[in-house]
């Protein structure tokens, strides 16, 4: 058998499939047996339906919710509960990389909590030079920054071509939650 060597994975750019990208891999190492985490930083409205993922899957599929709902959207939260929560969320992932309990972690939007200066590039960085040569690691988020595209071993950009919100489609139940 091969030999595991642990990637960097991100997925990124504007158009849909960022998440569900990464909780497919999630899926897929989880038939492998392997032990996936989820640390969501950024918690949206929406009763996610991922969330009832690990209580079906059983053992090796965890999900935690970490982030304070999105800063753009008044949701009665400061900038400063934001600053926190993404603190927060930093502070798990790298405890939990450096655990080595987990197989694939995947850090959901945790590029949209730099992009909005909730956590520094030197911080992401940082955690990525902690990670275990074993590990797997997913970033998702838009506008990826160079210097984590330069760190990465696998980008991919999602790239809007048509999406139904431009009809005039509401989000639907299973496909954007
Ligand atoms: P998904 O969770 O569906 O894989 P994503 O992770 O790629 O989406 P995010 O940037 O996290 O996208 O945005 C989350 C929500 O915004 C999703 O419900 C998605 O449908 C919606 N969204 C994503 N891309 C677009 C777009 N190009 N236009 C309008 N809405 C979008
Ligand atoms: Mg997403």
């Amino acid at each position: 058998m091969s030999e595991t060597k642990g990637l960097i994975l991100v997925f990124t750019g504007n158009g849909k499939g960022k998440t569900t990208a990464a909780l497919g891999m999630g899926l897929r190492a989880w038939g492998q047996g392997m032990k996936v985490l989820v640390l969501q930083f950024i918690k949206g409205g929406w009763k996610y339906g991922e969330l009832n993922a690990p209580a079906r899957l059983g053992p090796g599929f965890e999900i935690r919710q970490l982030g304070e709902g999105f800063t753009r959207v008044g949701n009665g939260k400061s900038l400063e509960e934001h600053r926190a929560a993404a603190r927060a969320a930093l502070n798990e992932a790298e405890k939990e990389v450096a655990a080595g309990n987990f197989d694939l972690i995947i850090l959901d939007e945790i590029l949209y909590a730099l992009k909005f200066g909730l956590i520094s590039l030197d911080e992401v960085l940082a955690l990525l030079d902690k990670k275990p040569p074993r590990l797997h690691i997913v970033l998702t988020g838009r506008d990826a920054p160079p210097e984590i595209i330069d760190r990465a071993d696998l980008v991919t950009e999602m790239k809007e071509i048509k999406h139904h919100y431009q009809k005039g489609i509401r989000a639907q139940r299973g496909i954007e939650f």
